[in-house]
């Protein structure tokens, strides 16, 4: 806001020169100097007619008073409301907030008020509040260190807002008061509104300034001697030595849990990101954010729901995101983090993203990517291996980057033959001749993973919000996993301080994963099985390496000598004190198929709710734990689909019918009968969108088609 310039204000303002400072006065020396001594210094920005510090100043006569205010008319407004009884230590400054920090030393102002409702309740308008981190981070500049600054208000959007601003800005909350009775002196505005019987809301908040703003690094899980920064990382995927990038160490997470609770999704994201992400520039992450988790891209306000199923289990759903499976919450921001590491490298290259998916990676990457400038996407499924919805949505991707290719194999043949072109100096050399590079969107990529470690914050604090539990009680966390990257985000968020409990790994029939948990030997070399959960139809799974690495204290060797071990024998054995170490925490089970179908039946009966076939496996292993060991710790079930993904198994299993459809829309419109639920939607109509990619491919011709689809 500029400052407004009503004729003859100025000259007014000039005459009020012992109670009135204007901007272009030019101030000599500190304000200590004004008020000739040195006692502390309170101001309050955008004070009005200064109802509110005027009685401040009048029952603290040992502080000094800053009254701020924009309005030159209502400075004179306010002066002519005091002037007869001018308190000697209250001076007006005609000025906008968002010059303050010229005004003003470092450190010179010991409290901050701020006191307004929302003159500006569009979100478009959201950077003209007064709390916005725009202004808050001049204000920390002039506060002391642990100074207060203090916001009351009548509204409550706005009040939620600020909050999260200031948390933003590095404040903490000293004190949130959603009904505050009265204390200090009433503003203007608090008498009319307390009149209407309407609550006050008060945050006392503490400026914390020297908090060292870590650099954070990460190294490769094969050689722990690399290091590279996020953006490296992000950029790169995977390592030169064939490991995968990890942060050399945990930061903790900044905020206490009642801060936690107050935050909505996108502060919390933009906190834990750039907590990791020191690299980039905070506005870029604030604005990455913005474009990724909003309501277009997700149905629900929330983001990332938590709907309670009963008295002690809670449902985490992930999938409200375009293409219904919960790698929308990683697959809608990575893209963009990832064109944003290759200006922060100072690049230009084009980046081409190959992606091995088991059916939900797929699409997710290619809504992620699409008609982003400078990449390219090429997506691989197994041929037959993904159900009909999954196909339908990867088939019908528009876009003009992205490429579709169904490959005869299983995934582990799609993955692995993806691994091995990344590792292919020659095809790297081709590329790079080109100004093109490969990057991944699998959960290998670390751009990949660290969204997901919000989410399971994100539970805490609904969990906290709902009464479920008190701040800092602990809890379980329940994720059904393939790849083993969703678990091992809540093991990252465990690891930053979030009061988890156990943390239970959930597979189905290929069950890698329960096994090496409970033996500590990873076994590969068995049967690959279909299941009704195909996401986690998975042999190999590579972020198990991230978690091998962080149980042995970051020992490349051993971990590089087993993954290498892994793909040469298909078998590698922990040692007993590494097994020894995860069991305090980690644990694993697998549900068979039938069990799957009997959950998905047996919890919409009891409870109406629908689970998708993943979920149910995991609830289903969550269940046989709590038999097995009568925890009743509060637990979060991490949902990782939309049922209407998979719409033909949780028919059969609710129904017990095997009926057939006239088409994929008919059956949606039949579990949304038989469900009570609305048809996820992006998943409306698939069939009616032209198919625009039917390229089936041998796992031997991989190459050449990547060859040809970026014409290197
Ligand atoms: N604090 C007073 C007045 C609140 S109204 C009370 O509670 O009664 C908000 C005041 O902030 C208005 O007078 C408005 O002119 C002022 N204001 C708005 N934006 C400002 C800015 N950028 N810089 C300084 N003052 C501003």
């Amino acid at each position: 806001m500029r400052l407004r310039r009503v004729a003859g204000t100025e000259e007014t303002l000039l005459s009020y020169n012992n109670w009135v400072v204007r901007s272009n006065d030019g101030l000599a020396g500190s304000w200590h100097n004004i008020f000739a001594n040195d006692r502390p210094i309170h101001i309050e920005i955008g004070c009005g007619r200064g109802k509110f510090i005027a009685a401040l100043a009048r029952e603290n006569p040992e502080i000094n008073f800053i009254a701020i205010e924009v309005q030159g008319e209502v400075i004179v407004d306010a002066v002519r409301r005091v002037r007869k009884d001018f308190p000697a230590n209250l001076r007006f400054f005609w000025q906008n907030a968002g010059e303050i920090d010229a005004h003003f030393n470092e450190n010179e102002v010991d409290r901050i008020y701020l006191n307004f409702s929302d003159p500006w309740p569009k979100k478009r308008h959201a950077k003209r509040r007064l709390t916005h981190t725009g202004f808050l981070n001049k204000y920390k500049n002039i506060l002391v260190n642990n100074g207060n600054l203090i916001f009351k208000t009548d509204g409550l959007p706005l009040f939620d807002f600020s909050l999260n601003q200031l948390l933003l800005a590095g404040f903490s909350l000293e004190n949130v008061d959603r009904n505050y009775a009265g204390g200090d002196p009433e503003t203007e505005y608090e008498s009319r509104f307390r009149k209407q019987g309407k609550p006050i809301y008060r945050v006392i908040s503490i400026n914390k300034k020297y908090e060292e703003d870590l650099s954070m690094k990460y190294t490769s899980t094969r050689n722990s001697d690399l290091q590279v920064n996020a953006a490296h990382a992000i950029r790169s995927g995977l390592a030169p030595d064939g490991g995968l990038f990890v942060p050399t160490s945990i930061p903790k997470f900044k905020c206490d849990w009642n801060e936690l609770a107050e935050m909505d999704y996108n502060t919390l994201a933009q906190i834990i990101l750039g907590t990791y992400l020191t690299d980039y520039d905070a506005e870029r992450i604030e604005d990455i954010v913005a474009k990724s988790y909003n309501a277009e891209n997700f149905a629900h306000e929330a983001v990332a729901p938590l709907v309670t199923l009963n008295d002690n289990t809670e449902i985490l759903e992930l999938w409200h995101g375009p293409t219904a499976a919960f790698k929308d919450m990683a697959l809608q921001i990575m893209p963009r983090l990832l064109v944003e590491a290759v200006k922060i490298l100072g690049g230009d290259q084009e980046v081409d993203i190959l992606v091995a998916t088991s059916g939900d990676t797929g699409k997710a990457a290619l809504e992620g990517f699409k008609n982003v400038d400078g990449i390219k996407v090429i997506c691989f499924y197994p041929h037959n291996g993904v159900s009909k919805v999954q196909e339908l949505q990867m088939s019908t991707t528009n876009g003009n980057n992205t490429y579709v290719v169904a490959v005869k194999g299983n995934f582990d043949h799609c993955q692995t033959a993806v691994k091995n072109i990344f590792g292919d100096n020659e095809f790297a050399a081709r590329l790079s001749a080109d100004n093109k590079e490969f990057s991944s969107a699998n959960s290998i990529n670390w751009g990949r993973l660290l969204p997901q470690v919000v989410y399971y914050f994100w539970s805490y604090a609904q969990l906290i919000k709902k009464g479920k539990l008190s701040a800092g009680d602990k809890f379980n966390a329940v994720v059904p996993t393939g790849n083993f990257g969703n678990i091992l985000a809540a093991y990252y968020a465990k690891e930053m301080g979030l009061p988890i409990n156990k943390l239970i790994c959930a597979s189905n029939s290929n069950k890698v994963l329960a096994d090496v948990l409970e033996t500590g030997t990873y076994d590969r070399r068995r049967d690959f099985v279909k299941t009704t959960s195909p996401s986690m139809d998975i042999l190999v799974s590579s972020n198990f390496e991230r978690f091998y690495y962080a149980m042995s204290n970051g020992d490349s060797k051993l971990v590089g000598d087993a993954f290498r071990q892994l793909s040469s024998e298909g078998i590698f054995t922990v040692p007993a004190d590494i097994l020894a170490k995860w069991q305090g925490f980690m644990l694993g089970g697998y549900a068979p198929e039938a069990e799957v179908e009997a959950t998905i039946k047996e919890t919409f009966d009891a409870t109406g709710y629908t689970l998708d076939p993943h979920t149910a496996v995991a609830l289903r292993v969550y269940e046989d734990y709590k038999t097995a060991t009568g925890d009743e710790t509060i637990t979060v079930i991490a949902s990782t689909a939309s049922p209407y993904k998979f719409p033909k198994a949780v028919l059969h299993a609710i129904t017990g019918e095997d009926k057939t459809f006239a088409s994929e829309q008919a059956m949606l419109e039949h579990l949304a009968e038989v469900s009570k639920t609305e048809i996820h939607r992006g998943l409306m109509n698939l069939e009616e969108k032209p198919v625009l990619h039917n390229t089936v491919v041998e796992v031997e011709e991989m190459p050449a088609i990547v060859g040809k689809l970026l014409e290197v």
